[in-house]
């Protein structure tokens, strides 16, 4: 494409990128904490001639110029409550925060973009919309966006974009239509038993064996009552009671996660859980049902067809088909789909690979995740721009 190459001959020597990196590294930000991060977003973006507006916690900047499509594309900005371990010249300077899944590249990235494309704007026509999402880690961010109006406050895109960097090859893009990611939904199960003296157990009510219970009880949800080739995940990542050997606690509290890629799957398991839970505290004699609350829920991110292959087909002109690879379905989960969504519009999710081929793969979340800058800055703001510009109109 006529455009990209145009513009890409300007990509800056990567140094100044390189440096927006590491200062963002350094400097990392929980979710919907993320104020020195926007405030570095907001001022480069209203330099480059960007309309900015601050929307539930996020920046968007909208660039208007002259007519044809509105192409959106989002980048999260939110760090992990990790503890650094990369040993890193620019390691978090932040003790117990670190960018453990790359949302820092994603905003290099996203910012990379929209200077080159307000930087050449001869090049195309329409109006170009970035967005810089906070909390996704926590799946609040992009629905506190739509929540604070952002559908009544930017352009409508025809279009939404998105990517994350990914424990594969650098320079790789992985793309494709359909369901990539997973459903996901957090539970906190609350169940009370009566406390009582260790050693008169007759005389409560032991929540530790009710929970038990239900552990072990929930492993038969994907085994026994999701169908073989139907994808579901039931984990039990916390389980929380008592503080003393000889003391009956009078209550334990249980942490799910669960994955899904189909919503009556989806509803399925979810109905498991709370009838084997109820269940569990009735035959424990349990003194009042069981609490069952839900949080951290990403919805179901599927890739638009047309969309997807406009994108993959910009990706293997510009790359080569080498550097183009079929994204598998990944367990993960993303709030990404919950922006297209308020505004009904189609959207597609990619992938970009951020380490050695020959590398022991460190995933997202470690506290070693340290994907090499050379040319993954790069490879995402190629693609960030390349499909977006696939959206806008170019001369050809
Ligand atoms: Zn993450
Ligand atoms: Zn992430």
């Amino acid at each position: 494409m006529a455009a990209v190459d145009d513009i890409l001959t300007d990509l800056p020597a990567t140094m100044a990128w390189q440096e927006l990196y590491r200062d963002l590294h350094r400097h990392p930000e929980l979710s919907l904490q993320e104020t020195r991060t926007n405030r570095i977003i907001a001022d480069r973006i209203a330099h480059w001639g960007y309309d900015v507006r601050e929307v539930g916690g996020g920046v968007v900047g909208v660039l208007r110029n002259g007519d044809g499509p509105c192409v959106l594309f989002r980048a999260d900005t939110d760090a992990l409550p990790v503890q650094e371990d990369t040993g890193l010249a620019y390691a978090s300077t932040v003790d117990g925060v670190m960018h453990a899944c790359g949302h820092d590249l994603h905003v290099t990235w996203g910012l990379g973009a929209a200077q080159l494309l307000a930087s050449h704007q001869r090049a195309w026509s329409g109006t170009y919309v970035a967005l810089f999402q906070p909390a996704e880690e926590t799946a609040q961010g992009a629905r506190a966006m739509v929540d604070d109006g952002l559908v009544d406050r930017v352009p409508r895109p025809d279009v939404a974009l998105g990517q994350h960097v990914m424990p594969t090859r650098a320079g790789l893009v992985s793309a494709a239509a359909g369901p990539r990611l997973s459903a996901a939904d957090s539970l906190r199960v609350t169940v009370h038993g009566k406390g009582s003296h260790g050693s008169m157990p007759h005389l409560g009510v032991d929540p530790v064996v009710v929970a038990a219970a239900i552990v072990l009880r929930l492993q038969t949800v994907v085994a026994r009552e999701i169908a073989p080739a139907d994808f579901g995940v039931v984990t039990v990542g916390s389980i929380q009671a008592g503080a003393k050997s000889n003391v009956i606690p009078d209550r334990a509290v249980l942490l799910l996660n669960v994955r899904s890629y189909d919503e009556s799957v989806r509803e399925r398991i979810l109905a498991a859980i709370e009838r084997i839970v109820r269940g569990e505290c009735e035959a424990g004699g349990c003194p009042q049902p069981p609490e069952i609350d839900y949080y951290d829920q990403f919805p179901l991110t599927v890739n638009d067809k047309a969309v997807t292959e406009a994108v993959t087909g910009a990706f293997v002109e510009h790359f080569g088909a080498e550097r183009v690879a079929e994204l598998a379905p990944l367990t993960g989960s993303e709030d990404f789909s919950v922006v297209p969504d308020a505004f009904g519009v189609p959207y597609s999710y990619w992938t970009i690979g951020g380490f050695p081929a020959d590398a022991d793969p460190i995933p997202n979340h470690n506290p070693r995740f340290a994907p090499v800058l050379d040319p993954t800055l790069r490879t995402g703001t190629e693609a960030a721009l390349v499909a977006v510009l696939a959206h806008l109109r170019t001369e050809a």
